[in-house]
């Protein structure tokens, strides 16, 4: 590890052995529970960090609302200075972050830098934002009447996120709801805790150095237990959610339930549609690098290759060639392409997928397994596979967290290809390699992609945070990140000013006293 710096990345992230795990900011609580971090790199301990007690969610929950009284009448580019603030800790603290982010959740060293720079860049988007937060006016039909719409602070964001982005998507998140004047609680990932430890350090000394009230951001720790303490909580109004379909449908039942607010961010099943005019290179690139990157724990990586019959064969070849030349080991090791999954149990979800897809009928041509030996010791080392399947099998129209990649044969035009892309539950992101405009033009128009992210002559992986991301069907429907996400972090309201001295109604309707 020392080789790497990680232990002195933890120390200027102020993270040690054992972390108090629940924080309204400045102010950390005790419990006698405890989450232990293992990194999937070595499989060594990293630290601990103690859960939140029920009562401790009420400290939390009484602080944040208090701090709201405040920070919602401050004027918002008031706030983005703050969200300012926030992103030059980030820039000063940027290497030691994203060291912990590959170390915790076990991606390479420049993704982790990268998931960092999203923070900043994010924060930057909110900063522009805080003067933006526009609203319509309109003309009234009645005489000496003024309309306009406007948006008001919410409350308490309740952000609940996933291992595989351990920092980013809570900073996509907050950098929003702060400008818009909401505050935040956030529980991260059971599998990250102390990357959520981190982050709360990096704002808390934000808020301190601003005598702002520590509410503003606030952390608790734990399972789905934790979460549901915040998802069954009418005094969070919008819960964001990132993590899983299976997750997401219970959360959304239970914010429903009580008429609250939800975000969802859930599981994708992404595709490449390969047509005879793609350009081979950038198929290949694009390809093996959304199947294969955060070893295939992106919710973006791609799953399924939509290749046409005609240039089937040399497609395969040539991604089965390039896989040939993936090293996996360390990520932290900048040498290596494919790092280790987050645990066993996605070992064992891995192991799965690769039996099921050849029970199915499925034709395995890139072998899979687990490497073990020196360097690979934390077991969570796995190879990269691909088999060649059928978009109707069961595995396939599931999403495995893992680098398992489907090759899928189209015949025909482009709508065959369109209905196999389409033909699963999710709907996050997709993507066509073409140099044909008619094929690209098809794809992106209303008979297309039913995805909330599609790509000509990219892969399905990754996004840039300036426009909205998110998905359609099992994904969520919910939109985070750039454009106009911002929205949703608000409540909107409808005024009307009458500045004459007669009372006319609507539609013209008569009430004479
Ligand atoms: P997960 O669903 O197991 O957990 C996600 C979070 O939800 C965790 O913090 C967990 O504690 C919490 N949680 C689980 N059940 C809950 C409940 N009943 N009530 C409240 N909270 C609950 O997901 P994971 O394994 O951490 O992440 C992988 C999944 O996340 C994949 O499906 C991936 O596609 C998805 N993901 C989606 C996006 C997106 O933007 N669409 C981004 C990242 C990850």
């Amino acid at each position: 590890i020392a080789d790497f710096g990680i232990e002195e990345a933890l120390k200027q992230l102020g993270v040690s052995d054992h972390n108090k795990g629940t924080s309204t900011g400045a102010n950390w609580f005790s419990s006698q529970e405890t989450i232990s971090s293992y990194s999937p790199v070595d499989g060594e301990l990293i630290g601990k960090v103690e859960t939140t007690t029920k009562e401790d969610y009420e400290k939390v929950i009484q602080t944040a609302s208090e701090a709201f009284k405040s920070w919602r009448v401050m004027p918002a580019p008031q706030r983005g200075e703050i969200v300012r603030q926030f992103g030059e800790e980030l820039r000063r603290l940027k290497e030691p972050l994203g060291k912990l982010v590959s170390y915790e959740m076990g991606k390479s060293y420049q993704e982790g830098l990268g998931e960092v720079q999203e923070m900043i860049d994010i924060c930057d988007f909110a900063v522009g934002l805080s003067r933006q937060l526009h609203g319509f006016t309109m003309h009234s039909e009645r005489p000496g009447h003024r309309m306009y719409e406007q948006y008001h602070p919410l409350g308490i964001v309740g952000i609940i996120s996933a291992f595989n982005f351990p920092v980013a998507v809570w900073a996509w998140n907050t950098a929003l709801a702060w400008i818009c004047g909401d505050v935040c609680v956030w529980k991260p990932s059971e599998k990250t805790p102390l990357c959520g430890i981190a982050c709360q350090n990096i704002i808390a000394k934000v808020l301190k150095e601003n005598k702002l009230p520590e509410g503003i951001s606030c952390l608790i720790n734990g399972d789905y237990k934790v979460g549901e303490m915040m998802t069954s909580d009418k005094r969070v109004p919008l819960i964001s959610a990132t993590g899983s379909t299976r997750m997401g449908k219970i959360v959304a039942a239970t914010v429903g339930e009580r008429l609250g607010k939800s975000l969802l961010e859930l599981g994708g099943n992404n595709a490449i549609i390969v047509t005879p005019d793609a350009d081979m290179k950038m198929t290949v690139i694009g390809a093996v690098f959304g199947a294969v990157g955060t070893a295939g724990q992106r919710c973006t990586s791609t799953r399924r290759l939509i290749i046409h019959e005609s240039i089937y064969d040399k497609v395969k070849k040539a991604v089965v060639d390039a896989y040939g030349q993936l090293r996996i080991g360390n990520p932290l090791d900048e040498n290596n392409h494919v790092g280790p999954l987050i645990d066993k149990d996605a070992v064992k979800g891995y192991q799965n997928a690769l039996e099921k897809v050849v029970q199915e009928g499925g034709n395995i041509v890139v072998e899979g397994g687990v490497l073990s030996g020196e360097g690979y010791e934390s077991g969570c080392y796995v190879k990269p596979a691909i088999a060649e399947a059928k978009n109707s099998f069961e595995i396939v129209q599931h999403e495995t967290f893992a680098p398992v990649l489907y090759l899928l044969k189209y015949s025909g035009d482009i709508e065959s290809a369109i209905e196999i892309q389409n033909g699963v539950a999710q709907g996050l992101s997709s993507a066509i390699m073409t140099n044909n405009l008619r094929e690209a033009e098809r794809f992106l128009s209303h008979a297309g992609s039913d995805c909330g992210i599609a790509n000509v002559n990219i892969g399905t992986s990754g996004a840039e945070i300036g426009g909205a991301f998110g998905g359609e069907k099992d994904t969520g429907g919910g939109r985070e990140s750039g454009s106009d996400a911002w929205k949703v972090y608000m409540r909107r309201q409808t005024n009307t000013i009458n500045y004459t001295t007669e009372l006319p109604l609507a539609q013209g309707i008569k009430f004479d006293l």
